[in-house]
């Protein structure tokens, strides 16, 4: 069965040294209470190295927040799939929506990182999610079909190592939620595109994690849902304690 899993991103935020404090801390307080889900933190590129060297791999798993989407060469400033493979991340956040606002990354630039990163051995966690001209037009299940089958050339065993994260644009960072029942329709219909094209073992196996604004107190109704299998997490990724307070929600 699919996993459940809560995955911290902690974007463009902390100095190395506040990194490598943070990971110590969430790493410390998974040794004195197991959690009952896979984590992982994505940390920046800067960090990787360190940040592996002080996480116990049993307890907590690293990602990257990006890679690019060439494979190596002349490419001033961009990390790589294998750079990323090599500090010891097994996960890489592919197409989260700050990337695609900000830096206008569209389909077939992200086709082209999922499968380097698939290529070198990493697991993507690929963002998907509506803006909230969309919610409110009522296109949404549209626009996020339509991100999820930029994947669709993709084989069914390239397909089955991805995470898919649902986070709907104007819930990131905005302190707004989406309801638990608003996030279940979307990952049930997300679910349900995944299974018209790869077959529902696949589907059922998919984990699909739920961003945007989530906390300690709305992560178990949030995760409580039949097709949220946990979460990623920005904002309250970045204090130890509230990271540990989502992932207490699958206790
Ligand atoms: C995110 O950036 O992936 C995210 C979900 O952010 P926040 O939790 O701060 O809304």
């Amino acid at each position: 069965m699919r996993k459940n899993i809560v995955a911290g991103n902690w974007k463009m935020n902390t100095t190395l040294e506040e990194g490598v404090e943070l990971a110590n801390a969430v790493n410390s307080l998974l040794e004195d209470h197991k959690a009952n889900c896979e984590v992982i933190v994505c940390v920046p590129f800067t960090h990787l190295t360190s940040v592996h060297a002080v996480l116990n791999p049993e307890l907590v798993k690293l990602g990257a927040e990006d890679c690019s989407a060439h494979d190596k060469g002349a490419y001033t400033g961009e990390v790589s799939a294998a750079m990323v493979k090599s500090t010891g991340a097994e996960y890489v956040i592919l197409g989260h929506s700050e990337r695609r606002q900000y830096f206008g990354e569209g389909n077939e630039l992200l086709l082209a990182k999922t499968k380097l990163a698939l290529e070198n051995g990493l697991k993507p966690i690929f963002c998907v999610g509506e803006v909230l001209e969309q919610r409110e037009d009522g296109s949404y299940n549209d626009v996020v079909k339509g991100q999820v089958e930029a994947l669709f050339s993709l084989s069914a065993e390239d397909f089955s190592k991805i995470v898919i994260a649902y986070e709907p644009v104007w819930a990131i960072g905005t302190g707004k939620t989406a309801t638990a029942d608003q996030a279940q329709d979307m990952h049930a219909h997300i679910r349900k595109v995944v299974e018209e094209k790869y077959g529902k073992e696949i589907a059922d196996n998919c984990s699909i994690l739920y961003g945007g604004s989530c906390k300690p107190a709305n992560a178990p109704e949030i995760f409580g849902k039949p097709d949220v299998d946990g979460g990623l997490i920005g904002g309250a990724a970045l204090k130890a304690d509230s990271f540990m307070g989502i992932i207490e929600a699958f206790d």
